[in-house]
């Protein structure tokens, strides 16, 4: 059963062999095994007429129109909208990144901060899409492994619209807020006895053989959705293009993304100009650094670990999308460590701006490419933080007050740690002596 709009412009595409499928039929990966992604024809639209269309839709005050995603629902789903499952995701902040910005060397450099989605990450962006389109298939219930963002979003949708959601996370250490929210959305969690890969392997065997619709960002329509931090990002800057986008790499969707986003942009005239894309992946996370790096085939990690949880994958499902991408963008790859991850993301949370360690990359990834000349200090850049700082509190907590595992080798360089005092105002006038006084 699909409710999908009988003459609607899109259809699933293999990135391998580009065999078509029509949207209306449920799947994830072609024949020949590849994956899929969800295509238009462009030349039915007038990139200017576009431009006009969100313009005239930016700051509505509520409907569906008025979500950061659906705003540039021509090319993201265009459907109705009675048939759109929002939370009116998206219009996140575009901020300076202040001391984050001295800290990475840039002049020119701006963070987009997608923690800011109503469940605080990007997976918001497309979670509304794979959401509504499920919902366009007549599904029930759905599913998907995470390492914990993706699952607190899903629920969250899920319940919002009635549908049962099955959780699938890694035994090891998930996010404390972001099960806590996977648990309060009312998701069902398994935690399996494996880490994230083995999960992403079990949840797409369960919703074949069960016909559960699978949210993972295999599915394509998240990928449209999330397009859209993109779209904001131009429409934010009054449509000049940056040199440089900058954001970490995990299973590789959202660089997958902004890569389409821009290709779909510059094949409309809308851009002229191609920024670069720097994927940042931890180092103890880097499939696809080591993969640019040596210029070998695909090989997974086997043993992921880093603190940035968010991105502690060995197999990411879009490695290939992935590439594509940077290699259109004349991007690169960059991996950190666990020390510059913290360290960076000290400075984000100094600069009061704040973001879990995955977003971090980010900024450790553009201080490192600074360094290395590759990025020019008076480059325009834009930077994606991908999580919100609660999403994490443990690790903040495990930085600031050294109580991070010792085998993580990372210290507290930038650690504010709280101070114990008695409950005694001539003991805090003399440690504080002058250095708080305005008078
Ligand atoms: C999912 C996630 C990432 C990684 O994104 P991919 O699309 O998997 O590369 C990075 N940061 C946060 C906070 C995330 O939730």
């Amino acid at each position: 059963m699909s409710d999908w709009p009988k003459k609607i412009n899109l259809w699933l595409e293999c990135i391998g062999c580009n065999r078509r499928f029509p949207v209306s039929g449920i799947r994830y990966r072609c024949s020949c095994g590849s994956l899929l992604e969800a295509r238009r024809d462009l030349s039915l639209y007038n990139g200017a007429s576009l431009l006009k269309t969100w313009e005239d839709r930016w700051g509505m005050k509520n409907g569906p129109l008025a979500s950061g995603v659906w705003r540039y629902k021509e090319l993201v789903i265009d459907l109705g909208d009675d048939d759109i499952i929002t939370k009116l995701e998206g219009n996140t902040r575009l901020y300076p990144a202040g001391k984050a910005g001295e800290y990475a060397g840039l002049d020119n450099f701006l963070l987009k901060h997608e923690g800011e989605n109503p469940t605080g990450s990007f997976k918001d962006r497309g979670m509304t899409c794979g959401m509504t389109a499920a919902k366009m298939y007549g599904a029930k219930s759905v599913a998907c492994a995470s390492t914990g963002n993706t699952s607190a979003s899903m629920a969250a949708y899920a319940s919002l619209c009635g549908m049962k959601a099955l959780i699938f996370i890694p035994s090891g250490k998930i996010a404390f807020g972001k099960l806590a929210q996977a648990l309060a959305y009312g998701g069902t969690t398994f935690q399996v006895d494996g880490n994230f890969d083995d999960a992403m392997r079990l949840v797409q065997e369960v919703c074949s053989e069960m016909g559960i619709y699978l949210l993972n960002s295999i599915n394509p329509f998240r990928l449209e959705g999330q397009k859209a931090i993109c779209f904001e990002i131009l429409q934010q800057l009054n449509w000049q293009v940056p040199d440089w986008f900058v954001l970490p790499g995990g299973n590789l969707g959202n660089n997958s993304a902004l890569s389409k986003a821009l290709m779909e942009l510059h094949e409309l005239g809308i851009i002229r100009k191609i920024p670069r894309i720097a994927v940042i992946q931890a180092r103890g996370a880097n499939p696809l650094y080591r993969m640019w790096k040596t210029g070998s085939e695909f090989r997974p990690v086997k043993n992921p670990e880093t603190i940035a949880t968010a991105i502690k994958i060995g197999n990411p499902v879009s490695w290939e999308k992935s590439m594509n991408g940077i290699r259109w963008s004349n991007g690169v790859v960059e991996e950190v460590s666990e020390q510059e991850i913290m360290d960076a993301k000290a400075m984000v949370d100094a600069a009061g701006i704040g973001a879990e360690p995955a977003s971090c990359c980010t900024v450790a990834g553009a201080r490192k490419l600074v360094k290395k000349k590759i990025i020019p200090k008076d480059a325009s850049v834009v930077g994606i933080l991908t999580g919100n700082m609660l999403k994490d509190p443990d690790s903040i907590i495990a930085y600031h007050t050294g109580k991070l595992p010792v085998k993580s080798k990372i210290v507290g360089r930038f650690a504010n740690r709280p101070v114990k005092v008695a409950a005694d105002i001539e003991v805090i006038k003399k440690m504080l002596g002058d250095s708080f006084r305005n008078r």
